[in-house]
């Protein structure tokens, strides 16, 4: 049979452009693609013309030397060669990429959609103070995990070269024929012999016994942000496992512990702190040495100030995750009642007690917790 010409077979001009070549290849792939054509002898046959000429001059080379030598250029015995030998299979196998996803169907098939064997994630804690959370935090953090083989560069195989499966041909799939009383029913599933992966090895790796990946510890660096909280739960991509045999790796997921502070309490971004005063310096005013995330402060205690009074110290508390602004550093006043008083103590408190200025006259903005937290809310 005499050959027919490539550029006639593509219905393109001798001229054409690559992205024209392709474009045309595509057509005619999807037009007689074997799945759209079942049991279609001169369609499948048009579909390895079409593949055999896409072949020759999509590829520059070989292209120069048909347009210079005509069949005789791109060799092969006269009347075989490419597009008698190979199989639908094997023409899917070299242009997957062509076809994209141009058939909802036979997606085993594809060399192209080949099963990548992802890692699983990894999880691991890290302990945070709330100082670091306030300012964000750098980690150096060993990890045991799963990293490519280094002796066959993650391939699994000893000189880093695989066999097509036989079971398979390379398609990661099999497909089953079973008489059903509704006639044959075709079932299509992961092959069993090289796990859908397509491939085989002939001589494996004798460190990681073919998996391409082995355990090993990694030290990884974590850009911690400020503002991040208990439980919250940070993914580093690709710092998970690594994927068998030239895999992608899984993701790192960093889960936040917050270690308590010894003195500040945390809500949200705001912090806490319970601030108590003797009786005394309520009374007469006084300033306070308080805790903050960075460091001692000194407060005034206004003289007359009441217990249960919050103080609220504008932007002394965390940053918030997002970048937006600061929290707050809540201070409630409570004044310590001395339970154990010598005599003259007692005495003086006597005196005291009968004193006008003594007696509880509370404005309505000193009534109660109630108003003091509506008065804190609408602030
Ligand atoms: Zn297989
Ligand atoms: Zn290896």
């Amino acid at each position: 049979m005499a050959k027919r010409d490539y550029y006639e077979i593509l219905g393109v001009s001798r001229d054409a452009s690559a992205a024209e070549i392709k474009k045309s290849y595509r057509k005619m792939a999807i037009k007689y693609h074997p799945d759209k054509n079942p049991d279609d002898k001169a369609a499948e046959d048009k579909f390895k013309e079409a593949a055999e000429a896409y072949e020759v001059l999509s590829n520059p080379d070989k292209k120069q030397r048909y347009d210079q030598f005509g069949h005789a250029g791109v060799g092969g015995p006269a009347g075989g060669g490419f597009g008698g030998s190979m199989n639908v299979e094997d023409i899917f196998e070299q242009f997957g990429d062509i076809f994209g996803g141009a058939f909802g169907f036979g997606g085993g098939r594809r060399r192209g959609g080949r099963r990548v064997n992802r890692g699983s994630n990894l999880r691991i804690k890290v302990k945070l103070s709330l100082e670091e959370v306030a300012k964000g935090a750098k980690k150096k953090i060993k990890v045991n995990k799963y990293i490519a083989c280094s002796t066959c560069s993650g391939s699994g195989a000893q000189g880093g070269s695989y066999d097509t499966c036989s079971s398979c041909n390379g398609s990661g799939t099999v497909t089953r024929v079973t008489n059903t009383i509704l006639g044959q029913m075709q079932t299509s599933s992961t092959c069993p012999s090289c796990g859908g992966d397509g491939r085989t090895i002939g001589n494996k790796c004798k460190t990681c016994f073919g998996d391409g990946i082995v355990r090993d510890e990694e030290v990884i660096e974590l850009d911690i942000p400020a503002g991040v909280g208990e439980g919250m739960q940070l993914s580093v991509s690709g710092k998970g496992n690594m994927g068998a045999r030239n895999g992608i790796a899984g993701d790192l997921l960093v889960v936040i512990e917050e270690i308590p502070h010894e003195e500040l309490v945390r809500d949200g971004n705001n912090l806490y702190y319970d601030l108590y005063v003797n009786f005394a310096d309520a009374a007469l005013g006084e300033s306070a040495e308080i805790p903050t995330i960075s460091g001692k402060a000194k407060i005034n205690i206004q003289p007359g100030t009441q217990a249960g009074r919050i103080l609220r110290l504008k932007g002394k508390g965390l940053p918030s995750l997002n970048g937006y602004g600061t929290g707050d550093l809540l201070v409630t006043i409570n004044v310590w009642t001395p339970q154990n008083l010598s005599k003259e103590e007692k005495k003086m408190m006597e005196q005291l007690r009968k004193s006008e200025n003594f007696k509880p006259s509370p404005s309505s903005r000193d009534k109660s917790f109630f108003n003091r937290m509506k008065e804190y809310f609408t602030e």
